[in-house]
């Protein structure tokens, strides 16, 4: 004889743990670690929805359950509007093999009547789900995690060799606005590796070319240009209105300036530097930043590393190196990966960890960075509290 509706949810019922609406929340204020999964259709969703949860709607439950839910031992609780749905999609789940499944009960109408915390969407356009499908299938981005990009803020110090292609790839992954400081022209030996310019932009400013191509690339973002050199006049005035620095700059005066700033504001620096096949990266991670970002422990900064500059008559000679110009490319798209996992606020930076990449030997290394007691600007007891222009390296050499 055929089932009927209410003999399948009786079944379903018996074979699936339910848990009151009060009993969720409370595990969810002390951070209980579960999967909330939320069953309803999109509109629904759009409506509003409780905090942290995954959208999963029941009609593509199967199809997207193992996508989404990687852990199939991970404790998941299913919601939807009035419980139905979502006991009979953790009878589904359970059939796929998800061991720890339990269903909420009733649902999310009587968690808003309760005046439990609700989260609404971001607001994407159609043409921005669109554009960024890529990235809202991740469930570690989703549609919250590219509504912030859309709205995260990065520095660039430079629109050279690593500055363009993470330029380029902050702008395609939607980082709303870039801050590009570089105050040179394009020239046709920048070419070989700067590849946000272009052949027919030779002699415009570094920042004007860059902003040409990005806005072609993507016009969600909004770059703020910055035809300047950085000193300790203008350091703080152009890092206060941004969450990120990508550091693509390559002399001993603004590494110290970048330091200095990044300690004392609590910005975070993803740092990179290049030189003939080699290059590395790592990322400079402030107390007051990680401790904002909640992304775990500090980093040693510039300075535990190398307190002061060296002497200029022993600073590395300023003569232009060669660089295998596709190694930018790779140490570039690096530090655009950990400016984007500090605004998501995902995975494990550099923090304390230098990476070096040889391209001849093709291999990577990791070595460990320290913090030290004695650095004189992050330590216990500070001996630089101001900026310092450090200069004439290069002019003496
Ligand atoms: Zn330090």
């Amino acid at each position: 004889m055929p089932t009927t509706y209410p003999d399948l949810m009786a079944d379903v019922r018996k074979r699936t743990k339910q848990v009151s609406l009060e009993e969720l929340k409370r595990r969810l204020d002390a951070h209980e670690k579960l999967t909330l999964v939320d069953v309803r259709e999109k509109d629904e969703w759009r409506g509003g929805f409780i905090p942290g949860a995954i959208p999963l709607p029941r009609g593509f439950l199967e199809l997207q359950a193992e996508q989404k839910l990687l852990d199939k031992n991970a404790r998941i609780v299913a919601y939807c509007a009035g419980g139905v749905r979502s006991a009979l999609a953790a009878a589904t789940l359970q059939e796929l093999g998800y061991s720890n499944v339990e269903t909420a009960n009733p649902g999310f109408v009587r968690w808003k009547d309760l005046g439990f915390p609700i989260e609404t969407p971001p607001e994407l356009t159609d043409a921005q789900r669109e554009r960024y499908s890529r990235h809202i299938l991740l469930p570690e981005v989703g549609e919250a995690g590219q509504a912030k990009l859309l709205k995260s803020k990065v520095l660039l110090l430079g629109a050279g060799g690593l500055g363009s292609p993470a330029a380029m790839y902050l702008a395609a992954a939607g980082v709303g606005t870039l801050g590009i400081v570089d105050a040179d022209v394009v020239d046709s030996s920048n070419l070989q590796r700067q590849i946000i310019h272009a052949t027919s932009r030779i002699g415009t400013p570094k920042v004007e070319s860059a902003a040409k191509a990005i806005s072609e690339l993507n016009p969600d973002v909004k770059v703020v240009p910055y035809p300047e050199r950085m000193t300790s006049a203008n350091v703080e005035r152009l890092f206060s209105d941004y969450q990120v620095v990508v550091d693509g700059t390559d002399n001993f005066p603004t590494r110290y300036l970048v330091n200095d700033a990044s300690v004392w504001l609590g910005k975070p620096v993803v740092h990179g530097s290049i030189f003939r096949f080699d290059g590395q990266v790592t990322t400079f991670l402030p107390q007051m930043a990680a401790k904002r970002l909640g992304l775990g422990e500090p980093s040693p900064c510039y300075r535990c590393l190398y307190p002061e500059p060296p002497p200029p008559h022993l600073a590395p000679s300023c003569q232009e190196a060669g660089v295998l110009g596709i190694l930018c490319g790779i140490i570039g798209t690096l530090q655009a990966t950990e400016a984007i996992k500090i605004l998501l606020g995902r995975g494990t930076t550099l923090a304390g960890r230098l990476l070096t990449y040889d391209s001849l030997k093709m291999k990577f290394h990791e070595l460990r960075l320290r913090r030290s007691l004695d650095c004189p600007v992050c330590g216990p007891k500070p001996t630089i509290t101001s900026y310092i222009d450090y200069e004439g390296f290069c002019a003496i050499g």
